[in-house]
Order: structure tokens, then C-alpha cells, then sequence
């Protein structure tokens, strides 16, 4: 018998487990996250604009796996022993034959303490509650988030449609760099920017939070606000442990793999943790890249074990859409140029498909009906 680990249950985590579950004969399947549910990112900012529930957002691990006949070990991952073959975690220590490292990524707040304490993070479906009982019951003037990239622009956009018509309340997105969404093309950025200005949406461009004391933020330029709530979407990095491999990673922390998606010969990556270079660049964050490369981690697990050549990993990459919350997106969908509404119906279109359990896809499709999509 083989132990086979998988760290993190989310996207590439529960790809890798149902690839192994359907060929178990041999192996022991271990699967560790600190979080007793897989969260379904995506529509996280949805849940402040849109009244999607987050109850919809999220599944229980313990039930998922049952399907797939692998052990939950709800314990957070502090150490990986890369030479002993061992994974130290909050509930003890446990070895394996093969790991697979699907952790995904994590706001990066770089380690500015100030920004940590007082900003309000999107990693996950509790943080989105969090997010969305303060809007409710605080009586915030200034809506301040901190990164122009998707997120920022998501979030950014379904405050505006929280707000409605509100009087007297300000939306600013600040970015660091010149331009919004970095490194899309021209006219993305001229669309996007465009129907930020539609919804008075303010981008402080060039500029940083610098301090945030209670509700009072200052940002760069001597520019402060008060009674001000900041998300901050400012940037990811990979977990704690992954930071700590003496191995090569990007400035984010994902970890550098070869065309097998493999770190060592008992070590594979998947998902936001792994860095795999495909066609000139390294391949972006992605629902799409993260399940099948977690498909094609388990499969060559599952090679190494019975002594087979390992397969390339081959991405396909479908494209991808900046949802926006007043249903003016826009994106790129095999090599084709799509803006409005047509790109929000199949971006939400992607999340019910990709979302777990039929209580919660039919859960987000009312929602977004209710809250007229
Ligand atoms: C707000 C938001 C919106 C997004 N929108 C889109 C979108 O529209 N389209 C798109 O394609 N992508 C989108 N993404 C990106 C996408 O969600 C990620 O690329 C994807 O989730 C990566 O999958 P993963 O399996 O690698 O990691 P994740 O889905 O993040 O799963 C990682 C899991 O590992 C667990 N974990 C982490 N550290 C540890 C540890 N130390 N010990 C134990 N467990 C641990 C976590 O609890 C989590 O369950 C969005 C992301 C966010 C945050």
C-alpha cells in the first residue's frame, strides 16, 4: 500500500482525489485543509452586490470525499519534509509515499501588520460574510479597496451595486501601478475603466494605502479618508509552508515545477501553488488550470507508483472574463473579443457548472434571478 497526501481541498485538491478514487487499487488517499468546507471563489464578490448567499458557496469536504473514498484530516499544514517524506500539521505529524501540493494562495498583506489588523480579506466564503455583515451594519462614507486588478474591479463593482443610488458615498479603488489590470490588453483596461467611471468609481492610480487607524485611511499623496472600510485585494502569495521549502519559487511563493507538474519524484503541484511555464509565460491563477492540473498531478502519482513514463502537463486554456457587477464584463473566450452581458451570463454560467452539490447551483441560479442578473 501507498499513502498518497493531498494538501488542500479546493479546486486542485478535489480533482486530484476524484482522479485517485477512481483508481484506489494500492493506495491510501489522505486529504488535509485547515477549512472544514471548499469554498467556490469565484462568486465571492457576489455575495456583497448580487445577494448571492454565501451559504451556496461552500461544501463540506468531509461529504465530498465520501464519494471518493479518501480520509479528511481537517488540520492545517505547518511543515513539509520534503527529504523524510512527512507533513507536520496542527493534528500531528503523518508520512507519505507521493504528496500532492494543492494549497492554493492567500492574500498577501506583505507583512505590513497595520494593513493585516484593520483591512478586510476575500480568501474565503467566511471572510465574504464578514465582509458583508460590516457593509450592513456600519455606516461607512468611503468604500476603499486596495488592488486594480480582477478582484479589486469585481469587488469595486458590486459595492457600487450594494450602494445603489446612495448619496454621499465614495468608491476608490487605489493601484499601485499606472494602469488597471496590470498586464490585459488595451482594450480591456479603456472598457473596464469606462464603465468604472459609469458607476463613479473612483481609481487612485500610482498610489498605496500607506496607514490605516480605525476608520481613518491615509493613502500616498497625503490623500485621507474617514468613516472609510478598506478591502484589500492588493495580491497573493502561496502558504506558510511553501514559503518555508528551500526550493525555486515565483515572488508570490508558487513553487517552480517541470512539465510533469512535479517538484521531486514523490512531490507534485497543483493549482495557485504550482508555477508552470507554458508558451513564453507562467500560467495565471485559474479554476481552469488549477482542475486539470490536479487531474493530471494524481495522474502522474499514480505513473510513478507502477513504474510508468510520467505525462506532459498541457494546459487549455479556455480564456477568461472580468465580471463586472452592473453586467457590463468583458473578456477574452477562445481567442474571441466578448464585452457586456453575454460574458457575465458565462462566467456565471462557468460557476454553477463548476460549483458542488445540486442544493448549491440551483441555490446560486435563484440568487442571481431574485437579485435580477
Ligand atoms: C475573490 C476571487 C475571485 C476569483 N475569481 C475567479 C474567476 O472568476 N475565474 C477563475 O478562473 N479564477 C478565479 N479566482 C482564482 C481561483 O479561485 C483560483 O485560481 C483557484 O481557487 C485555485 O485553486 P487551488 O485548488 O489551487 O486553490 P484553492 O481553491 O485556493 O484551494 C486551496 C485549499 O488549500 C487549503 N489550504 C491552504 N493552506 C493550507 C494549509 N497550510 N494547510 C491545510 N490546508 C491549506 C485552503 O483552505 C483551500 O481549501 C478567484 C479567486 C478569488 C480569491
Amino acid at each position: 500500500m501507498k499513502d498518497v497526501a493531498v494538501i488542500g481541498g479546493g479546486f486542485a485538491g478535489v480533482a486530484a482525489c476524484k482522479f485517485l478514487s477512481r483508481h484506489k487499487h494500492g493506495i491510501n488517499v489522505s486529504l488535509f485543509d485547515s477549512k472544514a468546507t471548499t469554498d467556490f471563489l469565484p462568486v465571492l464578490p457576489d455575495c456583497l452586490g448580487r445577494g448571492i448567499s454565501s451559504a451556496f458557496l461552500s461544501y463540506p469536504i468531509e461529504d465530498l470525499l465520501k464519494k471518493f473514498r479518501v480520509k479528511f484530516v481537517n488540520a492545517e499544514v505547518l511543515a513539509l519534509g520534503l527529504q523524510k517524506k512527512k507533513i507536520m500539521t496542527s493534528s500531528g505529524e503523518f508520512g507519505y509515499d507521493y504528496v500532492i501540493v494543492a494549497s492554493g494562495s492567500q492574500t498577501n498583506f506583505y507583512d505590513n501588520d497595520n494593513i493585516k489588523r484593520s483591512a478586510y480579506k476575500l480568501d474565503s466564503v467566511a471572510d465574504a460574510s464578514k465582509i458583508s455583515a460590516v457593509i450592513r451594519e456600519r455606516q461607512f462614507d468611503n468604500f476603499i479597496i486596495a488592488g486594480g486588478g480582477y478582484t479589486g474591479i469585481e469587488v469595486a463593482t458590486n459595492l457600487a451595486r450594494f450602494l445603489g443610488r446612495e448619496k454621499n458615498k465614495n468608491i476608490i479603488l487605489v493601484e499601485r501601478a499606472g494602469s488597471i489590470l496590470g498586464p490585459l490588453s488595451a482594450w480591456m483596461k479603456e472598457y473596464a475603466a469606462a464603465n468604472l467611471r459609469q458607476l463613479m468609481i473612483e481609481p487612485i492610480l500610482n498610489a498605496s494605502i500607506e496607514r490605516i487607524d480605525g476608520e481613518n485611511v491615509y493613502i500616498s499623496g497625503a490623500r485621507a479618508f474617514n468613516r472609510a472600510i478598506v478591502i484589500w485585494a492588493a495580491g497573493v502569495r502561496t502558504a506558510k509552508f511553501i514559503q518555508d521549502l528551500n526550493c525555486e519559487k515565483s515572488p508570490q511563493g508558487r513553487i517552480k515545477v517541470d512539465q510533469y507538474l512535479k517538484l521531486n519524484d514523490s512531490c507534485f503541484v497543483a493549482g495557485d501553488a504550482a508555477n508552470f511555464y507554458f508558451r513564453g509565460n507562467y500560467l495565471r491563477m485559474a479554476v481552469q488550470f488549477a482542475i486539470s492540473e490536479g487531474y493530471c498531478a494524481a495522474e502522474n502519482v499514480l505513473r510513478s507508483i507502477k513504474g510508468k513514463g510520467l505525462k506532459e502537463y498541457q494546459p487549455l486554456d479556455l480564456g477568461y472574463i472580468i465580471p463586472m457587477a452592473n453586467n457590463k464584463s468583458c473578456g477574452v473566450i477562445f481567442g474571441i473579443n466578448f464585452r457586456g452581458f453575454l460574458p457575465t451570463l458565462m462566467h456565471f454560467m462557468m460557476c454553477v457548472f463548476r460549483s458542488y452539490g445540486l442544493k448549491n447551483k440551483i441555490g446560486i441560479i435563484k440568487n442571481l434571478i431574485k437579485g435580477g442578473l
